[in-house]
């Protein structure tokens, strides 16, 4: 009987993974399809100073709207197209549309795009950079690219080389995520970061889990201070985590609190009733 169990669950089990497998092959075939077909959209973050509550600039952020499944997150899709290699498109893409409509912004807001590991491993990402830039008429110094730790996975030469050639082409550079990885110090050393943007796992409820968060944020501030980097802390949502993340000194905040991600089109509409100026959701007047 234990044998019989034993297979039964094996069956039960490898029919589970196939249907995995098949749902996975046919995610792939509408997101090719998606990129070919205008599926994928950019919606907009702001983030914003905390020395003057102006926004300096948005985040782009990936959506796909299935047409059956609905909208799927980019944590889902991400990690397929990276898998399948649909990762260079999507990511050529993107950083094209965000420099199209970051050139419609003023000049004093930048646009962050984020840039999967596949990519930086690519020797034309510069090129491509470049070229998005100029096809926007965008300035290099508006165009921030956000890369996480794991490129750090294959430490080497190409890594070093990677880094020198963007900071060429005049982009700037932030760390994402920083703290849910290696976390090395050493990489901040050599590699020439402007922003370290502070996990929000770290800022969420940071104000009530208390000390161990707020020390972590506090040590973070000061190693980028000393680096002469900005800090950007990511989701604060609420009015307390707002007031513990100024206080801790980041330069920056960009969470929920100030807006969540949205059309280019709401952007536009802010941009004209607003100017730059942010304001911690439920106090806007309007
Ligand atoms: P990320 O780059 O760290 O982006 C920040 C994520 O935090 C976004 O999730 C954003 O919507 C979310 N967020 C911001 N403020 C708050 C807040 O106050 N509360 C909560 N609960 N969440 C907040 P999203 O848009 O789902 O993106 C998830 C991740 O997918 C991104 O993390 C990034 O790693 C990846 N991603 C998104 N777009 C792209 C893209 O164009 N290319 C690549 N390679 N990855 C992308
Ligand atoms: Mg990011
Ligand atoms: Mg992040
Ligand atoms: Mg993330």
């Amino acid at each position: 009987a234990a044998k019989g169990d034993g297979r039964g669950v094996y069956r039960f089990y490898s029919s589970e993974m196939h249907a995995d497998a098949e749902d996975r092959r046919q995610l792939e075939e509408d997101l090719r399809g998606a990129l070919a077909n205008d599926g994928l959209h950019l919606v907009y973050q702001p983030v914003v100073s905390s020395a003057t509550e102006q926004v300096t600039g948005y985040e782009a952020l990936l959506r796909w709207s299935h047409p059956k499944r609905g909208l799927i997150s980019p944590t889902v899709f991400i990690p397929i197209a990276e898998e399948t290699g649909l990762i260079s498109q999507i990511g050529e893409w993107v950083l094209r549309t965000a420099c199209r409509d970051a050139a419609r912004w003023p000049d004093s807001i930048r646009v962050a795009v984020n840039v999967s590991p596949i990519q930086f491993a690519n020797p034309s990402l510069p090129t491509i950079v470049m070229s998005a830039l100029a096809g926007a008429r965008l300035s290099a110094e508006r165009l921030e690219l956000e890369i996480t730790e794991s490129v750090f996975l294959n430490d080497d030469a190409d890594t070093d080389a990677m880094f020198a050639r963007l900071k060429g082409v005049g982009v700037r550079l932030a760390l994402d995520d920083f703290g849910t990885g290696y976390s090395s110090l050493g990489y901040l050393k050599k590699a020439p970061f402007d922003k370290i943007k502070i996990d929000q796992s770290f800022v969420r409820g940071a104000a009530i889990k208390g000390n161990r968060n707020s020390a972590i944020i506090k040590s973070i501030v000061s190693l980028a201070e000393a680096l002469s980097m900005d800090t950007t802390a990511e989701g604060a949502e609420t009015h307390d985590e707002l007031d513990m993340i100024r206080q801790l000194g980041c330069s920056h905040v960009q969470g929920y609190i100030y807006g969540k991600p949205m059309p280019v089109a709401e952007v536009i509409d802010r941009l004209n009733s607003n100017g730059t100026r942010a304001q911690p959701e439920g106090f806007r007047s309007s």
